[in-house]
């Protein structure tokens, strides 16, 4: 349930940020401009049935990415430059805090809100690049904002919030990927019982080289003394200490969302001082799980972006590129594939929207079982991932030739519409859950 329902209330009941939100404007109609600019121009994404609420949020989000075009965007993918100014600006509006509680500097807003502004930055063309600079940040918040003590959270969460401080995630492991729940890194309490050892890897967290903070899932139990599967885990907000012993880390090359770091990160007897437990020890697992819906809907509107980022210089290119006399997109063989590409995002917007609004009712709300939660956040991941695959491979395909060109953007999408098809978690564990959780089949794994 919403519970600002007009933009005049957004503007006075969230922190000083959101005064600076500006009415929404009609978008001016799309006017053709020449035929090699680096911005779209053609918004596609049908309006209705959004709140007043993610309407002003993506009208104010959209004037703060007018200020990075894919000029820096391709720029910072090439030269695998992090884009700490983009970083910056959303921080000084305040919009890192849209879903972290108002006590803390946040807008209290929620994740039907901060799905719609992640969308409206990989819509922008930022990508997922411009979206993972920030997610852990918007995201990996969440549980310390729910568990955290008092003194976690005002020492941590207003610098995450002004972005004197970045945040990175620390989950996946090298040895036991989608198998969380064998993670084997190691938060051993010391002696003097005020400090914990960390050993062990992780693999694949982003944003470590420029993080202060990183949200650490560990074992504090090791996997063959717990009596369930899913105890012995604990959640940590540990300092990223470069200076001290025992933490390094290597970036990894990657296909896509090259701005963004992306590391594998060892430990060996790093030192962290105990009161950096979130919530209590061996709750970690259940910690996490509270977060994760959410985030399976801010990668959806991630993707969602993205599809619609794609779909919308395809439409363009194909009205402006004209050959054997006439535009392309007056074949049928380039306009259908984009009409059925527009088609499968529209249907995976709704799905996610309703999922967003399912996590964000009232948990006193019976109507709404923890269960259609789940199925809702991870079919509108699962749907959302493929039809912005869907819209950005046939982006490419329509440009021909300058599909593979770097100034066109769309390879640059295409690239990076891989992710949200494999992370947080994959498409085949999707599809996994579904076959269990609603068609009651036997579990395959
Ligand atoms: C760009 C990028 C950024 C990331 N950022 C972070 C981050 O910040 N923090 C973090 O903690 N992690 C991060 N990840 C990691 C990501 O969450 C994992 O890559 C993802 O969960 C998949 O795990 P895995 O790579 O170990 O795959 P694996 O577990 O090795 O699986 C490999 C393949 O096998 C399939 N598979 C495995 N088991 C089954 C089964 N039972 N049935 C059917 N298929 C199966 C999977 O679906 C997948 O296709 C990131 C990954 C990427 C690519």
């Amino acid at each position: 349930m919403n519970r600002l329902t007009t933009p005049r209330t957004l503007y006075s009941k969230v922190s000083p940020c959101f005064a600076r939100i500006r009415p929404r404007r009609s978008i001016a109609p799309w006017t053709p401009k020449s035929k090699f600019s680096t911005t779209a121009q053609r918004p596609l994404m049908e309006l209705t049935g959004f709140t007043e609420e993610q309407l002003t949020i993506r009208d104010a989000i959209s004037a703060v990415c007018a200020k990075f075009p894919n000029t820096y965007w391709q720029e910072c993918d090439q030269n695998e430059r992090d884009p700490k100014e983009f970083h910056a600006a959303l921080a000084k509006d305040g919009w890192l805090g849209i879903a972290l509680p108002e006590e803390l500097g946040g807008a209290g807003l929620g994740i039907s809100e901060a799905t719609m502004m992640m969308q409206t930055i990989t819509q922008s063309g930022a990508g997922m690049a411009g979206a993972q600079a920030i997610h852990a940040n918007v995201y990996a918040t969440q549980p310390l904002a729910k568990f955290g003590t008092k003194e976690q959270l005002e020492e941590t969460i207003p610098k995450i919030i002004n972005g004197t401080w970045r945040t990175c995630f620390g989950v996946t492991e090298p040895n036991t990927g989608l198998e969380t729940l064998k993670l084997k890194t190691l938060a051993t309490k010391n002696e003097d019982k005020q400090t914990y050892s960390v050993t062990g890897q992780k693999i694949w967290i982003t944003c470590a080289q420029v993080a202060s903070k990183m949200i650490l899932l560990a074992r504090t139990t090791p996997f063959e003394e717990v009596q369930k599967s899913t105890q012995g885990l604990s959640l940590f907000c540990i300092d990223i200490d470069r200076s001290q012993s025992g933490l390094d880390m290597r970036k990894i090359k990657k296909m896509g969302g090259r701005a963004v770091d992306a590391n594998e990160v060892f430990f060996d007897n790093y030192q962290i001082p105990a009161n950096t437990l979130i919530g209590k020890e061996s709750e970690g697992f259940r910690i996490i799980l509270h977060g994760m819906n959410a985030e399976r809907c801010l990668l959806a509107g991630e993707a969602l972006g993205l599809g619609y980022a794609a779909l919308e210089r395809a439409a363009q290119y194909a009205s402006d590129r004209v050959v054997f006399g006439r535009p392309i997109g007056q074949n049928q063989g380039i306009a259908h594939p984009l009409a059925d590409a527009y088609m499968r995002l529209e249907a995976a917007k709704l799905a996610t929207y309703h999922a967003a609004r399912l996590y964000d009712a009232p948990k006193t709300d019976e109507s709404i079982p923890f269960h259609s939660v789940g199925v809702a956040c991870n079919s509108a991941k699962y749907l959302a991932a493929e039809a912005a695959f869907t819209a950005c491979e046939r982006a490419v395909l329509s440009h021909g030739g300058m599909g593979y060109a770097m100034e066109y953007d769309v390879e640059r999408y295409l690239r990076e519409c891989l992710v949200p098809r494999i992370a947080p978690v994959s498409r085949e564990m999707i599809l996994n859950y579904v076959s269990e959780k609603v068609l009651q089949l036997p579990r395959s794994y």
